[in-house]
């Protein structure tokens, strides 16, 4: 092997092990000048340079060296000015997050005792029972479940994708419990691809990379999360593409869970990505509130909980993001009231909940952005807004009004009715219950207030 292809092998290794800017830093302007009776020799520009590598890193390159020329003994740096100023020698760019984990810098090659996790890591809380279906995971439900009942045959790889807190580990791990459900004896094996990496990086500290393989090799459905980590890794992908194709081959089934579709993970090699393109590919989306709701109220109805509807009809309407989002608002609605000894009603939901979901004050709005906000959406005057009059046409964008007001700024009721031509506090709370409960079932109210609050968040 010529020097400069064994260096840049042993380089790709050496990248896995330390953070971006070391390696940019130190190995900068290297490479292998000589390569004789196993002693390697390394050319360094500057006493900096040598220093590091014959100490900080000898360990990492001694070991990257011999994985590809196991008769190396002894490596050593000298200090040559360098033809030309070469760059690093590589294949690809790197991206920040491909960092090995920053433990290995620190610890400072520190040895574990290598083992490989012979769990199937499954969290037996994910089921499909437990997994509302909704327009924005029909599809991704629909694969999984197939994918459950006719392993490695239809799609395979099947490749979820999504943003955070939608709902992929829980389909894709619904998958290998199910499996296990019906017949205990399959071996699953779910997997972050940071552990895979970090599973893989101890192998090759420990010469253990031929059992790492065989342990892959044996299992019958392989579900990697977040598959997306290993973006740049290429050491990683080189060894996850040797067992993919192995798998696949046999019709092992593969699992893939990432935030975006194979064509947007950068710096993937081109063979994984069609591999990754090969098999099925669908989405995870934003819950509608339907959805939203759904979820919900399955999660208060298996744990028993006490909530009034108002509540948990405020929740969905305003934690819109995600479903982890959801989930958490709830807990913490239920943790303040044990703590407070206080029943979950509208007006608790709102008063613990503002924080998290409206950040309005914090931007600067006031109840004048929402006066203009709302009498332009609904094309009519401010006073007709805020005064006494009784056409019906204006009782709706008033209502709209209060329920933001109270909504987004966490106005009190005789505030509200204050600022709205000194109207009764019971005016308001009325109005703001009313506008609470006819979203969850009016679409259209829904979509009014949606569009409203993106105006008034654009006023900063
Ligand atoms: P992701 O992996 O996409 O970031 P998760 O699978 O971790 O998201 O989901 C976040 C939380 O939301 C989990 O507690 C999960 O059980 C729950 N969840 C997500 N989607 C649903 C759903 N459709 N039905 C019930 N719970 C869900
Ligand atoms: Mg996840």
């Amino acid at each position: 092997m010529l020097n400069e292809e064994l260096w840049q092998t042993a380089l790709s290794e050496i990248e896995l092990f330390i953070s971006k800017a070391n390696f940019i830093t130190w190995f900068k302007n290297t490479e292998i000048v000589s390569n004789e009776n196993g002693v390697v020799i390394i050319s360094v520009p500057n006493g900096f340079a040598k220093e590091w590598l014959e100490n900080k890193y000898n360990a990492y390159i001694s070991r990257a060296l011999r994985n590809v020329q196991p008769d190396i003994k002894k490596v050593s740096c000298i200090i040559a000015t360098p033809k030309e100023n070469k760059p690093i020698p590589r294949r690809e760019p790197m991206v920040d997050a491909i960092v090995a984990p920053r433990s290995y810098d620190q610890k400072n090659q520190e040895k574990k005792p290598f083992t490989i996790n012979l769990e199937n890591n499954l969290n037996q809380k994910y089921t499909f029972e437990n997994f509302i279906v909704g327009g924005n995971n029909e599809l991704a439900h629909a694969a999984c479940v197939a994918v459950s009942q006719n392993l490695g045959k239809i799609y395979n790889p099947l490749f979820i994708y999504g943003g955070v807190g939608l709902g992929k580990t829980h389909l894709i791990q619904s998958i290998g419990n199910e499996i296990l459900r019906k017949d205990a004896s399959f071996k699953v094996k779910y997997i972050t691809s940071e552990r895979f990496t970090s599973n893989l990086i101890d192998a090759l500290q420990n010469q253990k990379i031929n059992e790492f393989k065989e342990y892959y090799q044996k299992i019958d459905i392989l579900i990697i999360d977040d598959i997306q980590f290993i973006s740049g890794k290429e050491k990683t992908q080189e060894e996850f593409f040797h067992i993919f194709n192995y798998l696949y081959q046999l019709n092992k089934q593969i699992v893939l869970s990432s935030d975006r579709p194979p064509k947007a993970i950068q710096i993937l090699e081109e063979r994984l990505r069609s591999r990754f393109e090969g098999g099925m590919i669908a989405d995870v989306s934003k819950p509608d509130l339907e959805t939203r709701m759904a979820i919900l109220q399955k999660k208060v109805a298996d744990e028993s909980l006490e909530i009034s509807q108002e509540a948990l009809n405020f929740i969905a309407a305003n934690v819109t993001n995600n479903i982890r989002e959801l989930e958490g608002a709830l807990n913490r609605l239920i943790v303040s009231a044990q703590l407070t000894k206080k029943e979950i009603t509208l007006d608790f939901a709102t008063n613990q909940l503002s924080e998290l979901i409206s950040s309005g004050k914090k931007k600067g709005i006031t109840h004048k952005h929402i006066f203009k906000a709302v009498s332009s959406f609904y094309d009519i005057s401010i006073d007709d807004l805020i005064l006494k009059n009784r056409k019906k046409e204006v009782v709706r964008p008033r209502q709209v009004a209060m329920y933001l007001m109270r909504n987004e700024l966490q106005f009190s009721y005789p505030g509200i009715g204050e600022k709205l031509g000194g109207r009764d506090h019971s005016t308001a709370i009325h109005a703001f219950e009313k506008i609470s409960k006819n979203m969850l079932t009016d679409q259209g109210l829904f979509e009014e207030i949606t569009q409203i609050r993106e105006q008034l968040y654009k006023i900063e």
